[in-house]
């Protein structure tokens, strides 16, 4: 059997770059660690080094890329467009790199990243095969004693932590699956080597945004393939396709006003939300926008719809509505398609998986969807997969079952702050943050794409390059003032957590079970709903973060 779900399955080193490994891991001691070379981790090892500290990035993985390393999956792409996705700060990098699709999928992506790391010259400062276990902080030296999960021990005044959002991946807690006899891979944990589907019964289980870009992409591809859903999502058409040369140019001259433009929508997308509500206008106006909306590329369906659409219950209703007519216009079977449709949730308030021919997957003869709400999955046994009322042997299982996200990857890390107080009983009843990169009793410790910050409510990359610059002024000022330790004060922390929760008053999706909303029935207690996210959109994020910066860092005592 192959296998690659354990989390000691850590593949071989088989990128080549690789080879080009931190120059010295003998070193131990730096101004600062980073945990995690995803897009965070390396530009703010960029950032480090720009400042002179010495700093030492230390990654679970074998290479660069984050996501776009571990993710290798048939189908894994970009919702946000390539290039505006890509990294802004370079304009030699901007003008140099060519997207080939403005939706790339996951090896362009990793290419991009391996480029980044050759044009900065990063891989010297990046120690890979590095799972941090530990981190705790010695108030005697004011720094961070980080231990790896083999043993290997290293310290930094300040540690960085860019760990992602979405790296902590779950399997279903479903008994026997260790007993499989066939092929079982989690998405998150894909082989480097190709997966031969010709001819094989493959099983998905999970239809979230991930699940639909496998099923779409492999369905014509297997013998047959059964497709276990437990919440249908709404799912709306990607178009993706070639990026011309003649579009090629214009990207390229077109990227400062179009960075500017991305500075000021909510999300840091092209996409900016519809001044008008939905009940402004008549039914066929309304019905022609959407019609519009339907027909365009990417998530403007989701961000550029009518303002209340995902404010206001009936507003969202009437969309959904329109959702599943496509629906079922798109599924032969009606009974399928009605498997297919929400009805427990409403558009847009779980993330809107984006696709191409998912919902035609469905009419192929050898797919099968399995409603697990209705028959459940009892166990998985040596042949497949046996439900309440049926038993399906296939030769490969996918594990499409997400992430405990936003808070998953620090848990995993036993973090240890002033008087050994630990972050996950910190964070135990939700978070506690000041301004999504810190918390109180974590002195000297920075939280990028962290809990209560904007960025994951964002075109990410965008977002990180704020949270990183935000950092990187705060480092420059240690740096030139001496200063050895600041921590947020309490009062901050409170004040910050209190605003988060009040800004997501309101929301739809906060009445959703999701992993936006932190529910994940595969992780021990996490079936209460938590604020995870920074609902005020990134220009008033950053706004924020500015002004405490100008402040002089209020809310943090310096010393
Ligand atoms: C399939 C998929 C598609 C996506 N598409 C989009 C999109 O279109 N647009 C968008 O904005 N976002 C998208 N995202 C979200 C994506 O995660 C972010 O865009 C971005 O890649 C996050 O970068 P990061 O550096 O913060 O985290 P990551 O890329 O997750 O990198 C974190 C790194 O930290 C390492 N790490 C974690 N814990 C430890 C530890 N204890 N010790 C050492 N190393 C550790 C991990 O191995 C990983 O390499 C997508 C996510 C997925 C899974």
């Amino acid at each position: 059997m192959t296998s690659v779900l354990a989390d000691t399955a850590t593949p071989p080193l088989t990128e080549a770059r690789a080879s080009k490994r931190a120059s010295s891991d003998r070193a131990t001691s730096f101004d600062a660690i980073v945990i995690g070379a995803g897009i965070a981790g390396l530009y703010q090892l960029y950032r480090l080094r720009e400042l002179g500290l010495s700093a030492r990035v230390l990654e679970t993985g074998s290479g660069v890329g984050g996501t776009w390393y571990w993710n290798r999956y048939p189908g894994a792409r970009f919702d946000s467009e390539s290039y505006t996705y890509g990294y802004s700060f370079s304009e030699e990098l901007l003008r140099t790199w060519n997207w080939s699709e403005h939706f790339a999928a996951q090896p362009e992506t990793l290419r991009y990243l391996n480029h980044v790391a050759d044009r900065f010259d990063l891989w010297r400062d990046i120690q890979f095969d590095s799972r941090v276990a530990a981190a705790a902080f010695d108030e005697a030296t004011r720094s961070w004693d980080v231990t790896l999960d083999d043993g290997r021990r290293c310290s930094a005044r300040f540690l960085i932590t860019a760990v992602g959002p979405l790296s902590a991946y779950t399997l279903p807690r479903i008994p026997g699956a260790d007993r499989f006899r066939g092929e079982a891979f989690h998405t998150y944990r894909w082989p480097h080597e190709p997966v031969d589907f010709a001819g094989k019964r493959v099983a998905v289980i999970g239809t979230g945004a991930t699940g639909v870009q496998v099923i779409q992409t492999i369905a014509p591809l297997v013998g047959h393939l059964t497709v276990f859903q437990r919440t249908p999502n709404w799912c709306t058409p990607l178009h993706n396709r070639p990026i011309t040369a003649e579009e090629q140019q214009k990207i390229k001259a077109g990227y400062p006003a179009m960075f500017e433009l991305l500075r000021q929508t909510p999300g840091c997308y092209i996409h900016n939300t519809d001044p008008r509500s939905v009940f402004d206008v008549t039914v066929e106006e309304r019905e022609a926008f959407w019609e519009k909306l339907y027909s365009e590329p990417g998530f403007g369906i989701w961000m550029a719809n009518f303002r209340d659409v995902l404010t206001d219950a009936s507003a969202n209703a009437l969309f959904s509505d329109f959702v599943a007519r496509k629906i079922r216009e798109r599924v032969k079977d009606p009974v399928v398609a009605e498997t297919l449709i929400p009805k427990c949730h409403g558009f847009g308030t779980r993330r809107v998986p984006q696709e191409t021919r998912y919902y035609e997957a469905y009419n192929l003869p050898h797919v099968r969807l399995v409603d697990t709400r209705r028959t459940p999955i009892e166990q998985i046994t040596e042949t497949g997969i046996r439900t309440s009322d049926a038993a399906y042997d296939v030769d490969i299982i996918i594990y499409a079952t997400g992430f405990d996200a936003i808070t998953g990857a620090f848990d995993r890390i036993d973090f240890r702050g002033v008087q050994g107080t630990h972050l996950k009983d910190h964070w135990a009843d939700g978070p506690k943050t000041y301004l999504g990169l810190m918390s109180t009793g974590f002195p000297n410790m920075l939280t990028i794409v962290g809990p209560h910050n904007a960025s994951t409510r964002c075109n990410i990359p965008r977002c990180i390059e704020q949270n990183v610059e935000w950092v990187t002024a705060l480092m420059r000022t240690v740096r030139d003032r001496g200063i050895t330790r600041f921590e947020a004060t309490a009062e901050a922390e409170a004040d910050w957590s209190h605003h988060v929760e009040e800004l997501a008053a309101g929301m739809l999706y906060t009445q959703v079970d999701s992993w936006a909303t932190g529910i994940n029935s595969n992780v021990e207690g996490r079936n209460v709903r938590r604020i995870l996210q920074y609902q005020g959109g990134a220009p008033a994020y950053r706004a924020r973060c500015d002004e405490v910066t100008a402040s002089g860092y209020a809310g943090m005592i310096l010393s």
